[in-house]
């Protein structure tokens, strides 16, 4: 049973989904392009089945863990590794790690997430987490939190040139990746992230501030909603719908 409304067509995707996805559709030459020259000590994570309880049962006792991966070979292995445990949700860690694993830096990060909007229909954050709906939007909400996502990347724009945007299969992912970001002093971050707040974006001020230092990784499947989490381009982001868009619907919704 679903414990969440979502809108139309987005569903938890069982294991068999998972496998499926992980076995013929995660693209790894597109998550090799995503880092590019950043792929160096990149710990990768995943969460079995915190959210959806789904999960095989050999790893019960651990659907909840946050589980890190990062002795691999290669991607290849990262993707095994995944196999393996057939998460609802795969990350990587934002900090950057030198060789004796000392972390030297961190990406910076912006969260925009549909249950931080205020909806007409469903009310706020708080609201929902009165009914126990705190992971469940909405159509609305979704299209709220893309109009967000566009104002914030052009209010970066203003202090940063190399900024990504994701589509997390929920919300928005705003990343940085100008040089000067990832030597940012804890401090720094937290007056970011509080700056953004009051100018009234519905981000998630943990991430930015850089407390969670896990994001989804792009290219994987989200398997509370099944939806595949897709870098845009801002020129895309106005007509990008994410309940119809091929790009971020996997194989086993397109029959
Ligand atoms: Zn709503």
């Amino acid at each position: 049973m679903q414990k969440y409304d979502l809108p139309e067509g987005m569903r938890y995707a069982t294991l068999e989904e998972r496998k499926g996805f992980y076995l013929e559709e995660f693209d790894l030459a597109k998550v090799a392009a995503w880092f590019g020259e950043r792929l160096v000590n990149v710990k990768f994570a995943v969460i079995i089945g915190r959210h959806t309880r789904i999960f095989p049962e050999k790893y019960r006792d651990d659907a909840d863990t946050t589980i890190i991966i990062d002795e691999y070979k290669d991607l290849s292995d990262v993707r095994e590794q995944i196999i393996e445990f057939l998460p609802e949700s795969a990350y990587y860690d934002r900090n950057v790690y030198d060789a004796n694993d000392h972390k030297t830096g961190q990406e910076l990060a912006f969260d925009l997430d549909p249950e931080n909007v205020t909806c007409p229909i469903h009310g706020s954050l708080a609201d929902k987490m009165r009914r126990g709906q705190g992971l469940s939007f909405c159509s609305l909400e979704l299209d709220m939190v893309k109009q967000q996502a566009l104002s914030l990347h052009e209010e970066l724009e203003k202090e940063f040139s190399h900024l990504k945007i994701v589509y997390s299969g929920r919300g928005f992912h705003i990343h940085v990746f100008d040089e000067e970001a990832y030597t940012l002093k804890e401090r720094e971050r937290r007056e970011i992230a509080r700056s953004m707040k009051r100018k009234g974006f519905a981000i998630d001020e943990w991430v930015t501030a850089g407390e969670m230092r896990l994001i989804r990784l792009p290219f994987s499947l989200h398997g509370l909603v099944s939806r595949i989490a897709v870098p845009l381009e801002k020129s895309e982001l106005e007509r990008f719908d994410p309940v119809s868009d091929e790009r971020c619907i996997p194989q086993f919704l397109r029959g």
